[in-house]
């Protein structure tokens, strides 16, 4: 049986080790345009200081751990089309086009970068973060940018400018609304705003409406304002990458992403899609959600690539999500919903805050129609993930907090603690 997967991110290297174990005989191949070794993209923003390292891979999902496993990754291809019923794709690289034949196809295809449609967004200095390459392009060119402007307001744009700052560039952040507007309640994208340095430059309430500049960028206009910029980096989230997967007749939903079932086959039997380029299927309310989460393309790819070697395991919990980064010396954990994404679905939520300044943390709970804890944020000086875990916990339970509640007084929380190492205490 040969198992073909388009995409080298999470979603495909988890496809691919997992239609390894659950197929010893398989042929396991990835065809991906990528150049260098699987990375975390969080970590991609060290490549900004470091740009000419190759050390920020995954090990276990590194060309040479698949090689291992018998698993082939093909870089530096670029999968141009395909044809389901002779179950063939054609593929170009740098020897020349070619065909490759397929049993079941992977679809792990990621996201296009949003750049709004406005003027001088094709100058030189205009960037996006997808991959390592991208931000080592950025890195090998930072000496000759002082000015940097961030659009955007989510996790990996404040991972960026925390580099940006620590190499002594001067950073502007555009935000259109508020920090992480749909993952963070009103009040903690306030609380995360608090923390962060003030030689942080925040400019709300607008969208860029062009990127001024002649051979190269040199300002950014916000409303009548212009601030200067030598590299502007859309941070602005992603877009479904289903080219290819329209090409070879797969539905496309409302959203803009693969329809997949839950074994994440699309419309067209025996080709499965992951990650990015797909619709989601919540939870809570079964209906459709982007999630670009780099966790959820893993665990996605996980299901397609047992269903793609034909078992019929269903996992359930593929769009479950805790998306955690610490940001200038803070945790920021966002679990399942915000009041936002869920009223965006049609669900009413009402959402209790918890303080515990001895600890130096906040947390907001969002609770669904009938009572049950349907997400949360966290941000800390320090133990944020624990706290993340204990909410996605209660989420996965939909537990109500009055049966199962967080934050414990702190001297119960330290007895609990002596009690885990010590033994009861009477
Ligand atoms: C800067 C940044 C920071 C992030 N931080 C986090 C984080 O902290 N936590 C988290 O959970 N998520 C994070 N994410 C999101 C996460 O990285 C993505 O959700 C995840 O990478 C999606 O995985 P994927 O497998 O769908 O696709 P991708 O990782 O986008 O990979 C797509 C692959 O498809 C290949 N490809 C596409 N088209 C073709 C074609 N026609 N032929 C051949 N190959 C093709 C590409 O070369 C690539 O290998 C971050 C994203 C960015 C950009």
């Amino acid at each position: 049986m040969r198992i073909v997967i388009v995409g080298y991110g999470p979603g495909g290297a988890a496809a691919a080790i997992a239609a390894r174990m659950f197929n010893p005989e398989a042929e396991v191949r990835i065809l991906t345009e990528e150049v260098l070794d699987a990375h975390k993209k969080p970590g991609a923003s060290l490549a900004l200081e470091f740009p000419d390292t190759k050390d920020l891979s995954i090990n276990d999902w590194s060309i040479s751990s698949l090689a291992k496993k018998r698993i082939d990754v093909v870089t530096g291809t670029s999968v141009i089309s395909g044809n389901p019923k002779s179950r063939s794709l054609k593929t170009k690289n740098e020897q020349g086009k070619s065909t490759v034949k397929y049993d079941r196809l992977i679809l792990a295809t990621g996201g296009i970068p949003n750049i709004p449609e406005i003027p001088g967004t094709d100058l030189p200095g205009i960037f996006t973060i997808q991959n390592m390459t991208d931000t080592s392009e950025i890195g090998r060119q930072l000496s000759e940018m002082n000015e940097v402007v961030i659009v955007g307001a989510g996790f990996s744009g404040l991972e960026a400018a925390e580099r940006l700052i620590s190499l002594g560039k001067d950073v502007h952040m555009i935000i259109r609304s508020r920090f992480m507007r749909r993952q963070l309640e009103e009040p903690m994208s306030d609380e995360l705003q608090s923390r962060l340095p003030q030689i942080l430059k925040l400019h709300f309430g607008l969208a860029p409406s062009a990127v001024l500049g002649d051979q190269h960028v040199q300002s950014v206009l916000l409303g009548n304002q212009q601030v200067d910029a030598d590299a502007i980096l859309f941070m602005t989230g992603v877009r479904p990458n289903t080219a290819l997967a329209q090409q070879l007749g797969a539905k496309i939903g409302s959203l803009g992403g693969i329809l997949v079932d839950e074994q994440m086959q699309t419309s067209v039997k025996g080709i499965f899609a992951v990650g990015d380029c797909v619709e989601m299927k919540d939870s809570y309310t079964g209906l459709n959600l982007l999630l670009p989460i780099g966790s959820v393309a893993a665990r996605a790819g996980r299901q397609a690539g047992v269903a793609a070697v034909g078992s019929t395991k269903i996992y359930g919990d593929t769009s479950k999500r805790l998306q955690y980064d610490r940001i200038f010396g803070n945790d920021v954990v966002c679990v399942g919903h915000s009041s936002t994404s869920a009223e965006d679905l049609g669900v009413k939520t009402k959402v209790q805050y918890v303080e515990d300044p001895s600890e130096f943390s906040k947390v907001a709970l969002v609770i669904g129609p009938r009572g049950q804890l349907i997400g949360g944020q966290v941000i800390a000086a320090r133990q944020g993930a624990r706290l993340g875990y204990e909410i996605l916990e209660r989420v996965e339970a939909r537990a109500k907090l009055k049966n199962q509640p967080l934050l414990k007084p702190r001297h119960e929380r330290l007895r609990d603690f002596l009690e885990s190492t010590f033994g009861p205490i009477q």
